[in-house]
């Protein structure tokens, strides 16, 4: 029988990656559709992508898709090839990692999940196979400008902060499994309204989408490939920008400007701000939003007692930590202070995108 899992150690595939010479494209993509077997399906990936010298991460579940792979570029056309030859997947939208050095994988993970997306959804008679319509950009701009259109942003707070829709509904809570009852609760009166879902990718939406069809609304549609897709499509096709402010994006600098308003403020001073930072004190690291002037006045921190504690030298600090840990733990159950920081985020958002749930054992 072939061999359908990596045997080889992870320093020496990491070597193996840094001695290519090939340039990589990073691509992204997704689908919701069912399938029958995710475990033979995902032997069958195994077999035909590990030759193309695929790497990344692709979950599949009876629900659908989610990858994040890398390939030599010169594969990339066999790659789409042979993604294109299944049914469900002809013509997908691949979306092609615009500054990325193609470093980020060195082996290829293929996993059969319950989920593609954690959703919590525990009913059993809830299915992708009804999901909202698509909206483009053209079609979104039209739909915003009647006035039955409600607009609900399914992202997380900090992300709604610093851009949105105009006039887009937020759903208060940390998570997409209670976003989602949630959202239903929230419009329960507003079943006939045309109902348009977006998040940052598209993945998240096209679920909720699903999920408000699914407790009787009626006209219910997301937005195809997200707002990173939309701000795409505005530039190419100049049309005005219905999101204002920033998309929150995971790279290093955690959000792409959309439109120049600043939507969000300083949390320490108030003034129109909306630059996300991890306070400096090693022992906080709260992400929080600061202008330029605080940034200088606090050294980067959230408050005068980080900065305090920052600016002791490193080893005072480094005892300071120790002693303190179960302070920092008591003080962490206040609200504002859950806020993850910035590399917590963006490990929740890989999970998110390509992992399905942490509770599902590896
Ligand atoms: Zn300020
Ligand atoms: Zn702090």
């Amino acid at each position: 029988m072939a061999l359908l899992h990596n045997r080889v150690s992870q320093k020496e595939l990491k070597e193996r990656l840094y001695q290519e010479t090939e340039a990589r494209t990073t691509i992204s993509f997704y689908c919701y559709h069912p399938i029958q077997n995710p475990q033979e399906f995902r032997d069958e990936l195994y077999k035909r992508l590990h030759p193309l010298k695929v790497y990344g991460r692709i979950y599949v579940a009876k629900e659908g898709i989610n990858a994040q792979v890398s390939v030599p570029s010169s594969n990339f056309e066999a790659l789409k090839f042979f993604l294109y030859s299944y049914n469900f997947l002809n013509e997908i939208r691949l979306n092609v990692a615009v500054d990325d050095d193609g470093k980020s994988f060195w082996v290829l993970k293929i996993k059969a999940r319950e989920k593609i997306v954690a959703d919590g959804i525990e009913d059993p008679t809830f299915s992708m196979a009804n999901k909202g319509r698509y909206v483009n950009a053209q079609q979104m701009n039209k739909l915003l400008k009647n006035p039955d259109t409600i607009v609900v942003d399914m992202r997380n707070h900090y992300e709604y902060e610093v851009g949105h829709f105009e006039k887009a509904m937020e759903v208060p809570s940390d998570t997409f499994r209670e976003q989602l009852p949630m959202a239903v609760e929230m419009l329960k009166d507003k079943k006939d309204k045309n109902i348009i879902m977006y998040c940052t990718g598209g993945i998240r939406c096209e679920k909720a989408s699903a999920y408000m069809l699914h407790h009787g609304f009626n006209n219910v549609f997301h937005l195809e490939g997200g707002i990173i897709n939309y701000a795409q499509q505005i530039q190419q096709e100049g049309l005005e920008s219905k999101f204002k402010g920033k998309n929150f994006v995971f790279d290093d600098r955690l959000g792409e400007r959309i439109t120049e308003d600043i939507i969000a403020l300083c949390h320490q001073c108030g003034k129109a701000a909306d630059i996300h930072t991890n306070c400096k004190n090693d022992a906080c690291h709260l992400l929080f939003i600061q202008c330029e002037e605080c940034a200088k006045k606090y050294d980067s921190c959230c408050s005068v007692e980080c900065q305090t504690v920052y600016q002791l030298p490193l080893e005072e600090q480094k005892k300071l930590r120790e002693g303190k840990q179960k302070g920092i733990m008591v003080f962490n159950k206040s609200r504002s202070r859950l806020r993850p920081t910035i590399e917590e985020i963006q490990e929740m958002r890989f999970a998110e995108r390509v992992e399905c749930n942490n509770k599902i054992s590896q």
